[in-house]
Formats: structure tokens, C-alpha cells, sequence
């Protein structure tokens, strides 16, 4: 048996299997049979992670996360995780080829989806024009002509935010009233550069190599139009990948993993979650990561209470370690 598990390889997984592995725990982590890497897969330019005053390619920063995970040990399986056994003292995990792998501890770090418009241009476009964060990629956009759509409080705060760099920036909604709060809702419409665009929904995203429009379709008469753009926005939602634990785990209102505080520390001993799959708010790369790493100090003062040698050692050099 393993000491530790880690589910997920984005930023939250990889930076968890550095320290664990640092930690001479060998981890074993579970990377997906389809998306290794994490959402950063999905990206081209990323300007805002630490340490890269040039900005990196989010496939790069993901390599180097791994070769880095690698380098102290860390074992990856491309599989996917398709059930769990963690109520008990051992964590039992099973993959899509059947294999079953076993530890004493357990990292949750399986991130979040953004939901999609499910046109089939957008897994060509993300990243050139195409975005589902305004924090991530609002920067690139100055001067620009620009649309968000969606009709809650996270696209009023998106649109919002895109103003600051914009100038001008479209809010396509299916319906002609909102769902956001009435103060989200009133900011939005206080803004000189945000217009409405009601009743309309994205029925194709215009752009061979990047986007330069959308065809909106009247929700109401089904006409069709072609409004010119410089970028789109997707705002509708973000789903935390839980169907795994659901039943096991307690989860929060938002749909996120419930942890204890500042913690990684979930409702069952010795499962821990970590990145974008706890976090309602923030949802970046550095946050993630910082989440790993807290998990994986956790698992590590978990182990070291359960016995584990090397855990015990890596603690006894890591005295600033306070979890509790
Ligand atoms: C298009 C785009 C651009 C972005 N740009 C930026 C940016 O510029 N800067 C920034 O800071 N943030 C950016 N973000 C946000 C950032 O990517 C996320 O906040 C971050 O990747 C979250 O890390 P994570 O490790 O929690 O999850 P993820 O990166 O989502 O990784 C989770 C991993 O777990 C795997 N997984 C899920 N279920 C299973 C299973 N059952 N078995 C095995 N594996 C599983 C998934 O396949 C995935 O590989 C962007 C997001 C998107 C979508």
C-alpha cells in the first residue's frame, strides 16, 4: 500500500506530488486519460503565474509542473479515476482500466469545468479570443470590442470587470430580463461601455484562427445576425468536478468539496481536496497550487500521526508546519 494518492493534474494535483514527493511520500498521481494538465491545457498565454515575467504557454507551465513532480519521484498514471472506496482507513481507487491502487491518505484535486455554449468552434478558438475568465485574459483585450455572454452575477462581474480594458463590451442574454442581483445587475447597466443584447443566444462563433464575431440568433423570431467582435466571453457557469464523492464528501451550497477552515482537510480522515474543486471565488492557476501545497502538508502531518516514517522525518524538518 501507498502512502498517498493524488486525483487531478493541474496545478492543484502537480504541486501537491512536488511536495509530497519532496517529502520522499512517492506519490502516485492519477492524471486523467484525456485532459492531463488541467484547464491551462485549454489556454495559450499566461501572463499572471509567478515567475514568468514573459508570461508562459499554459501547456509549458503545465510540462515543467510535471517534469518538476517527476524529478522527486512522483509516479503518473494516465487514467481516469471511475470509482472510489475512501470511507475507511484505506483509500482504494479504481481506474477506467480496472486496475485498483491503495493508500493511506488521499488527494482530491479534480478542478472544475466551465460550462460551455456547445458550439463546436470553441475548442478551437479558447484561447485565441475565446475565454471563459476575465481575470486571466481581460488584459489582452484593451481597446477592444468585446462580448460576454450570460445573464448572472458572475457575467455582470465579468463585464464589469472587461470594462476597465474594453471599450466596449456586449452583454448577450437569452432572455430580456436578468438573473443576477439587482446591484450586479445596476452597476452593469450603469456602465457607459456595457450594451445589452437581449433575447439572444450564440448560435456560431465567427473566426478561422481567432475570433472576430458571433452570429446571434433572436431567442424570440429566430433571426439570425453577425455582431463583430474582438473576443467572447463565456459567463454561465462553472460545474466543480465532485461526482466521485458525491455522497461521501460534504460538499458545500456552491457544489465545492467542503473543508475544515484554511485546511485541505475534507469530512473523512485522510481525504484531502485541494484547487478549483473547493474554491467558489477564485478559481486561478497560483491559487490552486498554493491549495496543493497545502494538502500536501496536511496529508504529510496525517501520515506522520498515522506512523508513517517518512512523513514523521519530513515533519521534523518542516517544524513550521501547523495545520492543526
Ligand atoms: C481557458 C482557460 C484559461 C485560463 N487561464 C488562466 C490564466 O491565464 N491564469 C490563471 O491563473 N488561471 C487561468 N485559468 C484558470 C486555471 O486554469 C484553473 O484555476 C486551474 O487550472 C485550476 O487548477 P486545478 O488543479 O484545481 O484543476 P484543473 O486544472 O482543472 O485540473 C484538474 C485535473 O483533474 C483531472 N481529473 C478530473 N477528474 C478526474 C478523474 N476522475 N480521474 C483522473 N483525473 C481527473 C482533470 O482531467 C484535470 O486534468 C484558466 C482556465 C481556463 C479554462
Amino acid at each position: 500500500m501507498r502512502d498517498i494518492i493524488i486525483i487531478g493534474s493541474g496545478p492543484a494535483g502537480f504541486t501537491a506530488a512536488i511536495y509530497a514527493a519532496r517529502a520522499e511520500l512517492k506519490p502516485l498521481l492519477i492524471a486523467s486519460s484525456v485532459e492531463i494538465g488541467g484547464e491551462l491545457m485549454n489556454t495559450t498565454e499566461v501572463e499572471n503565474f509567478p515567475g514568468f515575467p514573459e508570461g508562459i504557454m499554459g501547456p509549458d507551465l503545465m510540462g515543467k509542473l510535471q517534469a518538476q513532480a517527476e524529478r522527486f519521484g512522483t509516479e503518473v498514471v494516465y487514467d481516469d479515476v471511475v470509482s472510489l472506496d475512501i470511507d475507511g482507513p484505506v483509500k482504494r481507487v479504481t481506474l477506467g482500466n480496472g486496475e485498483t491502487h491503495e493508500a493511506s491518505a488521499l488527494i482530491y484535486a479534480t478542478g472544475s469545468a466551465y460550462r460551455k455554449l456547445g458550439l463546436p468552434e470553441e475548442e478551437l478558438l479558447s484561447g485565441h479570443g475565446l475565454s471563459w475568465c476575465a481575470t486571466c485574459d481581460g488584459f489582452f483585450f484593451r481597446q477592444k470590442t468585446i462580448a460576454v455572454v450570460g445573464g448572472g452575477d458572475s457575467a455582470m462581474e465579468e463585464a464589469t470587470f472587461l470594462t476597465r480594458f474594453a471599450d466596449k463590451v456586449y452583454v448577450i442574454h437569452r432572455r430580456d430580463s436578468l438573473k443576477a442581483s439587482k446591484i450586479m445587475q445596476q452597476r452593469a447597466i450603469d456602465n457607459e461601455k456595457i450594451e445589452f443584447v437581449w433575447n439572444s443566444e450564440v448560435a456560431a462563433i465567427v473566426g478561422e484562427t481567432a475570433v472576430t464575431g458571433v452570429t446571434l440568433r433572436d431567442t424570440v423570431t429566430g433571426e439570425e445576425r453577425l455582431l463583430e467582435l474582438d473576443g467572447l466571453f463565456v459567463a454561465i457557469g462553472n460545474d466543480p468536478r465532485t461526482h466521485l464523492v458525491h455522497g461521501k464528501l460534504e460538499l458545500t451550497a456552491e457544489g465545492t468539496i467542503a473543508v475544515d477552515g484554511r485546511t485541505s482537510k475534507t469530512s473523512l480522515p485522510g481525504v484531502f481536496a485541494a484547487g478549483d474543486v473547493i474554491d467558489p471565488h477564485y478559481r486561478q492557476a497560483i491559487t490552486a497550487a498554493g491549495s496543493g501545497t497545502v494538502a500536501a502538508l496536511d496529508a504529510e502531518h496525517y501520515l506522520a500521526a498515522l506512523g508513517n516514517e517518512n512523513a514523521a522525518e519530513a515533519l521534523l524538518e518542516n517544524e513550521f508546519v501547523a495545520v492543526d
